[in-house]
């Protein structure tokens, strides 16, 4: 809780740490691991706004939570996952705790630690940070020489509503996945979903339990891909009793070797596989319902997060007519309901917003740079990790095709590999700039729209640093190649200015 009335003070003592990681999400945690193992004399520190880790797996506590994500990959390469491939929040907590403990990490993270703040000086070759305790509402400066930015990438304290017209017109309760409220009961009672991402395939079929009816409101379809739950390969291996650090290497392996063929297809071939996609739809859904109409998008598959159907659980909600889908659009809400576009009005007295988050960008925390206000936007993104004219910082923005944790694990490599070269080379300071011959570059969006377009990265892409044409400015979002050349980068290639 923070201690929104009260006079914050600002405590006297500094905390020096050589890093300071901000977030103790899956991103922190990865960042801790490696350094801890790469890097032995560096001392660290996470600093977490929340009272335990987790991020994004701790804040959002919707029924049915769950990663869309197999945890082949989502999981850590150097932590085997022993379940089923789509987990459940709490599983993922109880993984990421396992990491902690084994691995030493949990006495390194500070809890209830807000990062207010975070000014770089050449001068003294270090980030100071100010930190609201959110217990005590004091302010304590810390400092550090690399900042390891591992807050993720939206807001945690609240999802994206769109201004519904009419919204207070309504009577019953509107509830945003972000922020549910743990004591909500919806026995009984008619849910409507706006929205048909991943959040909403999820929410949808665990709530049929006991509401009298769900329905997805979507504006558009959404490609879904409903699959069993489970690993052939991995069932097959732990059968044969391989040890459980093979099984998951191997199958990772063999994921992301399907992952690359069904990315690629997505791009070479979009028809056929739409056509594949429908047809998995049509398999639980059956001949006489209106797939054109709902479950037949427009963009290319894989244009956005392609949602993982977890034993095509919500396509058979809607088969047992326990729920239903809507593509249409919203006129307004109304005292009890939502009055759509072509007439209907449909009644709730539970409406769910799952319309996404708010992007954020480096955790909302006030940046400068020897006392100028830092402009993210203008910056250059180098990797799509440091940032041209900000010194000593890397953020982690994971994959949003590939899972997120695959582009961590090449950070964390990447942050390690440069601080051992600082070290070497006798430097403490290393900063991005354009070469000469970089300077005619043209200024692109961070993630172009033609590759991924989600709502969200739409909504916020004028906030984010560009990338330009050639490499090391390039962000492809794309694994299979950044594999090779985040592993292989040149740290003395003239774009990370050492001093
Ligand atoms: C509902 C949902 C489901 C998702 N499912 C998947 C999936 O299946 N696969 C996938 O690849 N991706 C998924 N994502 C994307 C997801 O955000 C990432 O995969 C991943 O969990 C991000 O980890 P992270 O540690 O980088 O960030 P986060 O999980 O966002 O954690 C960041 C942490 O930083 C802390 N923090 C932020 N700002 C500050 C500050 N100023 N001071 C101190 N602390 C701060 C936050 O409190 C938080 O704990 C999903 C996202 C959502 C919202």
């Amino acid at each position: 809780m923070e201690m929104a009335g009260n006079k914050a003070t600002t405590e006297q003592r500094t905390e020096y740490f050589d890093v300071l990681i901000v977030g103790a999400g899956i991103s922190g945690i990865d960042a801790a691991y490696h350094l801890k193992k790469e890097c032995p004399e560096k001392s660290f520190a996470l600093l977490e706004n929340q009272e335990s880790f987790g991020g994004t797996w701790l804040t959002h506590k919707y029924p049915g939570i769950r990663s869309d994500s197999d945890l082949f990959t989502f999981g850590y390469k150097w932590k085997p996952w022993h379940g089923d491939p789509i987990a459940r929040a709490d599983l993922i907590l109880e993984y990421l705790n396992e990491c902690l403990e084994e691995n030493d990490l949990a006495r390194h993270i500070q809890y209830s630690r807000k990062v207010q703040s975070a000014s770089w000086s050449d001068q003294d070759r270090r980030w100071t940070l100010t930190v609201l305790n959110n217990a005590t509402g004091e302010l304590t400066e810390y400092q550090c020489n690399f900042l390891w930015m591992c807050q993720g990438y939206y807001r945690h304290s609240e999802g994206y509503t769109p201004d519904f017209p009419g919204r207070d017109n309504f009577k019953g309760q509107v509830i945003h996945p972000q922020t549910w409220p743990e004591d909500l009961d919806y026995t009984d009672k008619k849910v409507v979903v706006i929205g048909s991402g991943a959040t909403a395939a999820t929410v949808i079929p665990a709530m049929t339990d006991k509401a009298a009816h769900v329905t997805m409101l979507q504006r558009s379809p959404t490609f879904f891909f409903p699959a069993p739950n489970r690993n052939e390969l991995a069932d097959t291996l732990r059968e044969l009793d391989v040890p459980a650090d093979w099984v998951h290497e191997i199958t990772r392996r063999k994921v992301l070797h399907d992952q690359k063929i069904l990315t690629k297809r997505s791009f070479e071939e979009p028809e056929k596989l739409r056509a594949e996609l429908i047809a998995g739809a049509r398999q639980y859904l059956g001949n006489d319902f209106d797939i054109e109409k709902h479950f037949t998008p427009s963009y290319r598959p894989w244009q956005q997060r392609l949602a993982f159907v977890p034993n095509g659980d919500l396509f058979t909600a809607i088969r047992e007519g326990k729920a239903s889908v809507r593509t249409d659009h919203i006129e307004e809400f109304t005292e009890k309901g939502i009055q759509l576009k072509s007439g209907e009005e449909l009644e709730a007295d539970i409406i769910i917003t799952a319309t996404g988050f708010n992007m954020n960008v480096l955790g909302d925390i006030e940046f400068t740079i020897n006392g100028k206000p830092l402009e993210f936007s203008e910056c250059w993104a180098h990797r799509g990790i440091m940032f041209s004219g900000i010194p000593n910082l890397a953020w982690v923005f994971g994959y949003l095709r590939t899972s997120w944790t695959m582009r961590a694990n090449l950070v964390s490599d990447f942050v390690c590999r440069l601080l051992k070269h600082m070290e070497e080379t006798g430097t403490d300071m290393v900063t991005p700039e354009l070469r000469e011959e970089d300077k005619d570059m043209p200024s692109l969006e961070f993630v172009d729209a033609e590759n991924f377009n989600a709502g969200y990265l739409r909504r916020n892409i004028h906030l984010m640093p560009r990338q330009g044409d050639r490499k090391p400015w390039v962000f492809s979002q794309d694994y299979y190649t950044e594999k090779d050349e985040i592993a292989e980068a040149d740290l003395e290639d003239g774009t990370l200015i050492y001093k």
